[in-house]
């Protein structure tokens, strides 16, 4: 789908490549107080597996009026998390401003958000502001499927010296999301994998799923697929959440889904080949339907035919014999290399059952 690599990307012996397990990020959507973030993280000190904690200090949200995070000031409760729980820390930034503050803060793990990404000037001015400091980034995938514009901000962070760089997944915004919040589009990220065997590959169950219940299926697929890392939103109490409370977990909750993945099913190949199966069964699912649609339109075009009555048709028309357009659609149907059997055998029961139905003479 796209050229071959610039750089090579990321590395295997950074704080972003799995070792024997996938690595864990977990933690609230938003920081919303000292006191959420420090209960919600001192649940998640206890799960093993949990290494990073993550929260959203400045929110990018749809529209004007809803929470947009703490800002600045949430900053010292992520240092306070670190200091207590010995979790490192990650939040996303989406600019120069946020990335000084976080670095003064002492973040460990940056990540650029999906609505970042999308921005190639927005991204070069987060890697230029870079330069000098080689902290482990993790760049989320445009919210469009495009996977040049994902390369291409990795490929800029990588250009501005940051070595220990990771793609997380996150899902794409399509026509049609159902079930998830946002497509997986699996296909992508193995062409990315097979492209880049040295870039950590994360994915974000949690804005996948967009809801509890996908978070395992979701997690589990990443697993398959042999990914460096999962990042599971998670908070104390989720109920009471400021934002994406239908998708987080309790520390709790999420203790159980880690322990409910299956770790050693790792067959990669075979899970590459499910997701190939997945994209083709889409591809007959669309062709199925262009079928349709064009046998609904020759009804049509039949239905009118059936409506002029022969006797009114004062000139012969110009009628091309059958036997003459059966060997040219077999003609075509040789060049296209489709069976020249089956597309008689279809062709005729077409003219036929149009024949039939609609009453003029075939
Ligand atoms: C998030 O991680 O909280 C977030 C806003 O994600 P995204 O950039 O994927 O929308
Ligand atoms: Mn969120």
């Amino acid at each position: 789908m796209y050229t071959s690599p610039i750089l090579k990307l990321g590395k295997r012996d950074g704080l972003l490549a799995r070792t024997t397990h996938p690595v864990v990020i977990a933690g609230p959507c938003s920081a919303e107080s000292e006191e959420q973030m420090l209960q919600t993280a001192r649940g998640l000190k206890k799960l093993q597996g949990v290494s990073i904690f993550r929260a959203g200090i400045w929110k990018p949200r749809t529209r004007p009026g809803s929470f947009q995070g703490m800002g600045t000031a949430a900053l010292d409760w992520l240092k306070t998390v670190k200091q207590e729980t010995g979790l490192r820390t990650a939040c996303e930034v989406a600019g120069t401003s946020h990335v000084a503050e976080a670095l003064k803060h002492g973040v460990d793990v940056l990540i650029i958000g999906a609505h970042t990404t999308v921005n190639p000037f927005l991204v070069q001015e987060i890697a230029d502001a870079l330069k000098g400091v080689d902290i482990p980034v993790l760049v989320k995938n445009p919210v469009n499927p495009d996977l040049l514009l994902w390369l291409g901000a990795l490929e800029r962070l990588q250009q501005c010296g940051i070595s220990d760089l990771g793609a997380m997944h996150r899902g794409f915004s399509t026509l049609d999301n159902a079930p998830y919040r946002n497509h997986p589009k699996w296909d992508h990220v193995v062409e990315l994998k097979n492209t880049h065997p040295d870039l950590p590959v994360y994915c974000d169950a949690s804005h996948i799923a967009g809801r509890r219940s996908l978070l395992r299926p979701v997690s589990q697929r990443a697993i398959d697929l042999g990914y460096d890392g999962l990042m599971l939103e998670a908070h104390h109490n989720p109920a009471t959440a400021l934002s994406d409370a239908g998708q987080q977990l309790m520390p709790q909750e999420l203790d159980m889904l880690l322990q409910s993945l299956n770790y050693k099913s790792i067959d990669p190949e075979a899970a590459r080949l499910g997701v190939e199966m997945e994209e083709l069964r889409k591809q007959i699912e669309h062709l199925d339907d262009e079928l349709l649609d064009l046998l609904s339109r020759r009804s049509k075009v039949s239905a009118r035919m059936g409506n002029i009555p022969r006797h009114s048709i004062t000139e012969a028309p110009q009628v091309v014999h059958w036997d003459l357009v059966l060997d040219s659609l077999l003609l075509q149907a040789s060049n296209a290399g489709v069976n020249k059997d089956f597309v008689q055998t279809v062709f005729q029961e077409v003219r036929k059952h149009y024949a039939q139905t609609y009453l003029y003479q075939a």
